[in-house]
């Protein structure tokens, strides 16, 4: 393999040639189940007829302007996504990590604009991810993706999700800014925090004055069954969320919403960027929105769910010197492995079934939200043929 490369992954030497659906194929026309959809981003599947539509379509018109001129595209997602949450405005940017930047940004600006500049802390969680940005790797604050990198960043406080009194005394410090948190923690290992926890810190958030920023960037679009994971309960809107993967169907793109008070101080020039919302990007997510909001699909992904899960719960429970336990939330499915995950991972990839890595010696199930009932049924067949594989590998007991 190439070593003109940074060496930041790991990759298996497979290279795949094109994508349909839920199937990726090698040049042999070898197929592989995609039960990993580039990380919880193709949300469709691979090539979808529409998104391939919108985005060839837009790329014999204009492909990019510069967002000091109108890009429409952006004023009609703008207006679905806002009428489809608690937000009233949003930015748009090419990543996740960018648009927690911009949520960062957003939340420090309001306090200095209302006149407490001294508000700067950014509360974030254990076991969170925020993407690869100073600003975001700080708010996650894991030592794996923050070491050599120089010194924390000041302003970034650290709790434990079952820390409460922790927690209490971060949000009531008087310079508390915002709490960054993911509904449910993906790259942490699919851990779906609950609607009292979730309940419990906004109120407090609303109290102390702090903006409550969650990270939907994994957990939105649709993931969870819902559009939003935190639409699940009652009374846990944030002020300010961030969203990106599933957002282009696989096209680069993320946005950061917003109240319209929590975004007041975000006035012109305060931020921006060259490529954010293109007229491209805008195209696929606007196509990608439509398909993702027809009313059948969440119920389809709830079944889906209920399907793959009650599967590898009945797995678990066979093969439990390999599988210990599965959770999540909808199509955002954790499970803790006892063998190693990453070992795990290809033995599934010699059954020709993708599956990502996760915290806590996970293994993600993240298909496409369109996973068929076959589709599903095949690849709770591929993951019990690799527990088997798993199980004959390893050390006979005594
Ligand atoms: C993937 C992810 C990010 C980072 O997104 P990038 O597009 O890789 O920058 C941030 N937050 C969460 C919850 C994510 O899952």
């Amino acid at each position: 393999m190439s070593d003109t490369l940074m060496a930041v992954y790991n990759r298996p030497s497979l290279t795949f040639e094109r994508g349909e659906g839920s199937w990726l194929y090698t040049a042999d026309g070898t197929a592989y189940l995609d039960c990993m959809a580039g990380i919880a981003t193709n949300a469709l599947g691979h090539c979808h007829p529409a998104l391939v539509a919108a985005l060839t379509a837009q790329a014999n018109r204009i492909w990019h302007l510069s967002n000091v001129l109108r890009v429409p595209g952006q004023e009609v997602l703008a207006d679905k996504l806002t009428a489809a949450c608690f937000a009233d405005t949003v930015f748009f940017a090419n990543s996740g990590t960018e648009a927690v930047e911009c949520a960062l940004k957003t939340a420090r600006r309001y306090h200095a604009h209302r006149g407490n500049p001294e508000r700067i802390d950014v509360i974030g969680f254990a076991g969170s991810f925020h993407g690869r940005t100073y600003g975001a790797m700080n708010a996650a604050g894991n030592p794996a993706y923050t070491d050599g990198f120089g010194p924390r960043l000041p302003g970034y406080v650290q709790c434990r999700i079952d820390a409460l009194e922790d927690i209490r005394s971060a949000i009531f410090a008087p310079t508390a800014a915002a709490l960054i948190v993911e509904p449910v923690q993906g790259e942490g290992g699919a851990r779906a925090l609950d609607g009292h926890w979730l309940r419990q810190i906004r109120e407090w958030c609303s109290q102390a004055g702090v903006l409550l920023i969650h990270d939907e960037i994994q957990s939105g679009m649709g993931r969870t069954g819902r559009l939003f994971a935190h639409q699940w309960f009652e009374g846990c809107a944030p002020d300010i969320m961030t969203v990106a993967k599933a957002l282009g169907g696989g096209f680069p793109v993320g946005a950061c919403l917003a109240t319209r008070a929590a975004s007041e101080a975000m006035t012109f020039g305060s931020h921006g960027s060259t490529f954010g919302g293109n007229p491209l990007a805008m195209a696929v997510a606007n196509a990608a929105f439509d398909l993702i909001r027809d009313a059948a699909l969440m119920p389809h992904v709830l079944r889906i769910a209920a399907r793959l899960s009650e599967g590898l719960d009945d797995i678990a429970r066979r093969y439990p010197d390999v599988v210990s336990d599965v959770r999540g939330k909808g199509l955002l499915i954790g499970v803790r492995m006892v063998v190693n995950n990453r070992e795990f991972m290809g033995l599934a990839r010699d059954q020709r079934l993708l599956v990502a890595g996760g915290g806590e010696n996970c293994v993600r199930l993240l298909p496409p939200l369109n996973l068929s009932a076959a589709e599903a049924a095949e690849a709770l067949t591929r993951f019990e043929a690799a527990c088997r594989a798993a199980r004959a590998a390893l050390p006979q007991a005594a």
